[in-house]
């Protein structure tokens, strides 16, 4: 027995919250009978419909990809441009990606069709460490970023404690290469850090998500995750 909102989040139609909404306003019906009010459990089997339309209890499911660079972290695209779900044509459950990585970041990204899982890993309040290795135009040395560690001002908000660790300086074409640990997800994050300390970043690839890694995972790859690592996520 499961509440009709856990079931709805893990079936992919909206998050638990939404889904309570969808609940509130009466769009839910359950074997054919109008739900309006929270706290109502379903076991496998019941017919579920929203909008009079049914949804399928699926079993959760978690993939770890490696998206390459030129693609897009969307389910589908209207103007047709390629797109994560693209890569995952032997899977029938209705997964989408679990955040966002820009359409020029190569890297980890964690595929799901639990919304719960991904409110839960979104949220910054877990302070999941997101481990990104950026490319970027300049040398910098350890004090010119040591503002990372108190955080630094993009879109009008502190940035929170970040980690960061210079892996090469190659002077002769002034380029860096730069690990940066975050456990925020604001838009284009990493790409605003180093450009509010004068340093563009030319490549960014995401490493790590908490301890999951992409070993193992050539660009395009995907593999599911086991129930520990899904568990060692949250
Ligand atoms: N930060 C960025 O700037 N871009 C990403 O894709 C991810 C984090």
């Amino acid at each position: 027995m499961e509440r009709l909102q856990k079931v709805m989040a893990h079936s992919g139609v909206a998050s638990r919250r939404k889904s309570e909404e969808m609940i509130l306003q009466g769009r839910v019906s359950v074997n054919g009978k109008k739900v309006t009010e929270l706290g109502v459990k379903v076991v496998s089997g019941d017919r579920i419909e929203v909008d009079g339309i049914p949804i399928y209890q699926e079993q959760p499911v978690y993939f770890a990809f490696y998206k390459p660079r030129g693609v897009i972290s969307a389910v589908s695209d209207d103007k047709n441009r390629k797109v994560v779900n693209d890569y995952f044509t032997g899977i029938s459950e209705r997964i989408f990606p679990v955040g966002r990585l820009d359409y020029d970041t190569s890297g980890l990204l964690i595929m799901t069709n639990d919304g719960d899982f991904a409110n839960v890993l979104a949220h910054p309040k877990h302070e999941i460490e997101k481990t990104y290795v950026a490319k970027i135009k300049g040398n910098p040395t350890p004090e010119d970023l040591r503002v990372f560690r108190r955080g630094v001002v993009i879109d009008g908000r502190k940035t929170a404690p970040a980690k960061y660790k210079i892996l090469s300086s190659d002077r002769a074409k002034g380029t860096s290469i730069v690990e940066l640990i975050i456990h925020e997800g604001r838009n284009h994050q990493v790409k605003k850090m180093f450009e509010a300390v004068g340093l563009p970043v030319l490549k960014l690839k995401r490493e790590k998500v908490g301890s999951l890694n992409l070993l193992g995972l050539m660009s395009g790859q995907y593999r599911e995750l086991s129930k520990k690592e899904v568990s060692q996520l949250l």
